[in-house]
């Protein structure tokens, strides 16, 4: 099936969805998921053996309130999607911000710790300070990371 009309017939089963559904089923992974496959497929065996499978995990969409289609379902869609990771060069959303922001923490809280130690004694104000301190470092180094991954659209 050719690329605009699968991404059609994702856009047809899924219309009346909440948004919630719409995001705890990743339809906007899967749609990520068959263009970037079509993409890639001239040039991948594996991309070019997943559009298949992707035309028919599109055909499931409307069973996945049932677990029995959702566990497969999201099996081949893990399958799929780490297939980009290891091949193609792609890396999941926020993988940097998020990972820098928890590290910007642990070393904020860390530091004010210390430096409060050194005037002093513990003090929460200096603590509090430092993890927020931590995490705008973290998730902004984090984010300059991701923006060549951004802008070149290789998130996933
Ligand atoms: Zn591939």
């Amino acid at each position: 099936m050719n690329q605009k009309l699968l991404i059609d017939r994702v856009e047809s089963l899924s219309e009346g969805f909440s948004l919630s559904k719409y995001n705890f089923l990743k339809i906007s992974y899967l749609l990520k998921l068959i263009e970037e496959s079509d993409h890639f497929s001239t040039q991948c065996k594996t991309c070019a053996e997943n559009k298949k499978i992707l035309a028919n995990m599109v055909e499931e969409i409307p069973f996945l309130d049932d677990i029995e289609h959702r566990q497969p379902y999201e099996k081949q869609f893990n399958q799929i999607r780490r297939h980009f990771h290891r091949e193609h060069g792609f890396i999941p959303p926020y993988r940097f911000s998020a990972t820098y922001s928890l590290i910007g923490i642990l070393a904020g809280t860390l530091s004010a710790t210390l430096v409060s130690f050194v005037f002093g004694g513990f003090n929460i104000d200096v603590f509090l300070a430092g993890a927020v301190i931590g995490l705008i470092a973290g998730y902004f180094l984090g984010s300059a990371k991701e923006l060549k991954y951004r802008k070149s659209k290789k998130m996933i």
